[in-house]
């Protein structure tokens, strides 16, 4: 069954074989394990966060990511409330706490990736190339620079992109 996405949405069978692409080739498979939980997006925004957070904490974990418009769809809710939602519970009401992350970038500087909450320095450091722009190499068979992101995932990513050119 194919999942109900929305438009430029990443089908999960492309973003599974990244994260495998990654796990292979970048981390120690003893302190690594993945578990996918089948289930569509909802596009709820704040409260799919919190609902996100809870099925991690059932499964033992510790902290979410939670970045820019987790589980948003357009406009629709703003930057940075699906973040802000855990704020509205006292402590241990929710076990799996969020890792807040705003927009991350490659920091010449720093000599790696970055986010506002880790790196001050000025933005003409940054590697930094709008989604739209990336998707246009992909789509082109180009690998964007490999600041922004590891060889054996961009090019997942250039096939997949490149077999939506084609039909
Ligand atoms: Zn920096």
């Amino acid at each position: 069954m194919q999942a109900k996405l929305k438009k430029g949405d990443i089908p999960a069978e492309v973003r599974f074989e990244c994260y495998k692409a990654h796990m292979e080739n970048y981390f120690n498979p003893k302190t690594i394990e993945m578990r996918v939980y089948p289930m569509e997006m909802r596009y709820a925004g704040p409260k799919e966060a919190i609902l996100h957070a809870i099925f991690r904490q059932n499964f033992g974990c510790s902290h979410l990511l939670v970045g820019r418009d987790h589980a948003g769809v357009g406009s629709y809710y703003t930057a940075y409330q699906a973040q802000e939602i855990f704020n509205e519970f006292k402590p241990g009401e929710i076990l799996c706490q969020p890792i807040k992350v705003t927009s991350s970038y490659y920091c010449k500087r720093c000599d790696g990736m970055a986010t506002d909450k880790t790196c001050a320095h000025d933005p003409s450091e940054r590697v930094n190339i709008s989604g739209t722009k990336v998707r246009e190499m992909f789509g082109r068979g180009e690998l964007p620079p490999l600041e922004f992101g590891r060889k054996e995932v961009l090019e997942i990513l250039t096939r997949y992109y490149q077999s939506l050119d084609s039909k």
